[in-house]
């Protein structure tokens, strides 16, 4: 799912990559780029213009702040809103304090209602209640048998009108299995409910019905997540017909534009509380905003790295080298210094398998070497202060000496002053900001 959306979101970030400052007119085109991307996905426009626009405003102020690099801070902002957007934090369940608790399922026919009232219903019998599901979807001819199925796949008890008994009244059937449950101790009663193939006014009156016999604790709206726009308008009619308290939403393993997704929760306020991803009675997840955001932006464990950035670079000392660099100060000293920063977080290798797209470097992973931050380190400790100054200070003979001191080549010392010197060069070029030099490539 938004197999499509993640690409396009990545290459907009991937232009960004390498740059250790981000000018305006940079975040206007990422933020563009995104803000199409997800039209293009089929949320809706609300939801994408206040997105972007709040996008936007962090953005222009992490591209002025001198803080680290800037097209992460961008990525950060975007997986934030994006979350946002998803809901926030995770939302308990509501259960009943004593007696049994209701949950009722409304959504339009085909959503997935019956399907997932047997996942949720398996889910809660893992954590020890017991359950019953309760037919109340009389509208289509086979609907009770399909949950009796249901049911025994999930190892869960159902209440049903005996077929052929003439019993066609589902509030009826709700009410009664209620009080069925009531009366064998039941932990929790799922009532599914009938669906048409559009909204209607038949429909949400029974629902109504429903909702007023049993008072549920939860009503849960399932939303087929491939029906593109039409679901704004499904949940907005459900929610004005016969509102829910949260979002279930199904078909999650589809490869559809999934816009649906990420507008229902700015549409209708209610959160969205279950993920299904597929036909087995075990694909169904608790949603959470920030791992579904993270999957969008297809990011592996690129925040983590990011947070671990942050915390190995403190802010002061990162300001400092900002202000070294700006003002062409930037020594050998200083290069070490960072290249130590960089060894915080933790072995180059483990760092650069954080990355998302990760096996493409693979290759270039297995080449790494780690000691060459030894290699380096040893060479500027053989340094005097001057020359760790001045590297134009080096001619042949002290750089013998300080191959020789630091048992490395001639040629390894060549090597990094050379280094050195078009890293100093690229940060003059950078000129007024910047990232942390060698952490500018990191996204990448
Ligand atoms: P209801 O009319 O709302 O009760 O919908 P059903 O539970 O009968 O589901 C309609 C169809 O969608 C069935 O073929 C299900 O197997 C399928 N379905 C339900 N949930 C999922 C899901 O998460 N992923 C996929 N791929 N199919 C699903």
């Amino acid at each position: 799912m938004y197999a499509s959306l993640s690409d396009r979101i990545s290459d907009s970030f991937k232009k960004l990559r390498g740059k250790g400052v981000l000018r305006d007119s940079d975040v206007d085109q990422t933020v563009g780029e995104i803000r199409r991307a997800l039209i293009d996905a089929d949320v809706a426009l609300p939801v994408v213009r206040e997105f972007a626009q709040r996008v936007r405003e962090q953005a222009y102020g992490a591209a002025r702040s001198k803080s680290l690099n800037p097209a992460q801070q961008v990525v950060k902002i975007v997986n934030q809103e994006l979350v946002e957007i998803l809901g926030g934090e995770t939302r308990e369940l509501t259960f009943a304090q004593r007696g049994p608790t209701v949950f009722m399922l409304a959504g339009l026919q085909g959503a997935g209602k019956t399907t997932f009232a047997g996942k949720l219903g398996k889910w809660l019998a893992e954590d020890g209640k017991r359950v019953l599901l309760v037919a109340s979807d009389l509208q289509r001819p086979n609907a009770v048998t399909q949950l009796q199925i249901v049911g025994e796949r999930a190892g869960v008890d159902v209440w049903a009108p005996e077929p052929g008994n003439g019993v066609g009244d589902p509030v009826e059937v709700a009410r009664s299995g209620l009080s069925h449950a009531i009366r064998n101790g039941y932990d929790v009663v799922l009532v599914d409910t009938a669906g048409r193939l559009g909204v209607d006014e038949e429909l949400m009156e029974q629902a109504r019905q429903i909702r007023d016999a049993v008072n549920p604790h939860e009503i849960m709206f399932v939303l087929d997540a491939m029906i593109g726009q039409d679901a704004v308008h499904t949940a907005t009619a459900f929610k004005d017909g016969v509102g829910f308290t949260g979002v279930v939403l199904t078909k999650l393993d589809g490869d559809a534009r999934g816009g649906a997704a990420l507008s229902v929760r700015g549409v209708t306020g209610a959160p969205i509380l279950f993920a299904s991803t597929g036909e087995g009675i075990k694909d169904i997840e608790r949603f959470h905003a920030d791992r579904m955001a993270s999957r969008i932006l297809d990011m592996g464990d690129m925040l983590t790295l990011i947070e671990q950035a942050e915390k190995a670079f403190d802010a002061k000392e990162s300001e400092e080298m900002t202000g070294k660099l700006l003002s062409g100060q930037f020594t050998l000293d200083d290069f070490l210094t960072q290249m130590q920063q960089i060894r915080k977080l933790g072995s180059m290798k483990k760092m650069l398998g954080m990355l998302p797209g990760a096996g493409k470097i693979r290759e270039q992973l297995e080449n790494f070497d780690e000691r060459e931050i030894d290699r380096i380190e040893a060479i500027v400790k053989s340094m005097t202060p001057a020359e760790r100054a001045n590297v134009k200070l080096l001619d042949g003979s002290r750089r013998e000496r300080i191959a020789r001191g630091s048992g490395t080549s001639v040629s390894d010392v060549k090597g990094l002053v050379t280094r050195f010197e078009a890293a100093q060069k690229m940060m003059k070029s950078v000129g007024n900001g910047g990232g942390i030099p060698g952490m500018g490539n990191i996204p990448g």
